[in-house]
């Protein structure tokens, strides 16, 4: 089917949207394009006046401060500097591109612990809610200069489709320099063409992100396909396509124009809770468990007793979220943890009535409860 009738049903009742620019799009050597800023300002004031709801998620900010400050610095001191520079440079833009049309915005700078932790994420929510409601456009960008390595999320693609799942948008458009999703890599592969529709994003894009992960690297295709297949198993459509055209985000939501690739939602969606887990929490441990627990959780459906694992890595406190590995030691699962650590060490390989005994109180007969675990083998 061609992707204009996927479009038909998905696209047109759409209410509310994620639109992400990336810095290729909005940036060159010199710094920010204005024009590229003032043109995609006025498409989306097109679209929220037409009666939906946009929220923009914007990079650039690190390449404007570069431009800025005349250095390329690649330690992230330097990065968090030129940030700490641009991001103002881009809000400035932004902020005078809608105001010429009479729209406000207001700027959110979110970090990976922000869409983690409950109630921080909660706290976004609200706020990117309450910004919708007055009718201000929510302009959201990593807060790079505080986000160290271990704490970053690295690229906007990921933090626009946790940024999708929270706001409970429909659809998540990505701007980016490239047509859309391609076959190959265009650099080694002159033949590699556009693909229009990607209905099952598990099983297709399976080979399509190892094809891009190498040489395309981070904020490449493969980035995208990554937050793609995280959208789409929240139920998410996405489109991918090119920034640079000055109809890029009209052409997106035409029901009858064909451009970029539209990535249908999974057939098989998470629920918002397991999505969380998958996706916005990173494990703080490791549960390697035996081939009969691995077997329980994957096929049955059941919960990770203390009896099923042999092996306990870092330093977690309960209700923390950890990685489950199987008996080959291939992570297939994430969930949270009921017990600490140091009490999940003591009654590992136990039975569940001995749990009382061994630590002198007892939460719960589950190590990790099926309703806090998430198979991820196919996510990965
Ligand atoms: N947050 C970065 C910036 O604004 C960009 C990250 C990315 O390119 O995805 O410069």
């Amino acid at each position: 089917m061609p992707q204009t009738d996927y479009k038909a049903t998905l696209i047109e009742p759409v209410r509310r949207l994620v639109v992400k620019v990336g810095s290729a799009v909005l940036s060159e050597a010199e710094g920010l394009r204005a024009d590229v800023i003032e043109n995609l300002a006025g498409q989306i004031d097109t679209i929220v006046r037409g009666g939906r709801e946009v929220v923009l998620v914007t990079s650039g900010a690190i390449a404007a401060g570069r431009a800025r400050l005349g250095r390329r610095g690649a330690t992230i001191a330097e990065r968090q500097a030129a940030a700490a520079t641009g991001q103002i440079e881009l809000m400035r833009q932004w902020a005078k591109a809608f105001d010429a049309r009479g729209r406000t915005v207001g700027q959110l700078l979110l970090t990976h612990q922000d869409v983690a932790e409950r109630k921080r994420r909660l706290n976004a929510m609200h706020t990117i809610q309450t910004l919708i409601a007055a009718d201000v456009i929510p302009v959201i960008n990593e807060n790079d200069t505080v986000a160290v390595e271990e704490i970053r999320m690295g690229d906007n693609d990921v933090l626009s489709s946790l940024v999708a799942g929270m706001v409970q948008a429909e659809l998540l458009i990505i701007l980016s320099d490239v047509a859309g999703v391609l076959t190959g890599d265009p650099r080694k592969r002159p033949d590699a063409r556009l693909i229009p529709l990607i209905t099952d994003p598990e099983a297709e894009m399976r080979g399509l992100v190892a094809e891009s992960a190498g040489p395309l690297g981070s904020g490449g295709m493969a980035t995208k396909l990554k937050a793609a297949r995280q959208a789409a198993r929240a139920g998410i459509s996405v489109i991918i396509t090119s920034g640079r055209s000055r109809d890029a985000l009209e052409m997106a939501l035409n029901p009858a124009r064909e451009n970029g690739t539209l990535i249908l939602p999974a057939r098989t969606r998470l629920k918002s809770r397991k999505h969380w887990i998958a996706f916005a929490l990173r494990p703080a441990g490791v549960l390697a468990v035996d081939q009969g627990a691995a077997d329980a959780l994957r096929s049955k459906g059941r919960s990770l007793l203390a009896s099923g694992i042999r092996e306990v890595r870092g330093d977690f406190t309960s209700g923390d979220c950890v990685s489950l590995l199987d008996s080959e030691g291939v992570e297939f699962g994430r969930g949270l943890v009921n017990y600490p650590a140091v009490d999940v060490l003591k009654v590992k390989g136990r039975r569940s009535e001995e749990i009382a005994r061994l630590l002198g109180y007892k939460v719960a007969d589950e190590i990790v409860h099926r309703d806090n675990f998430v198979l991820i083998e196919d996510l990965a």
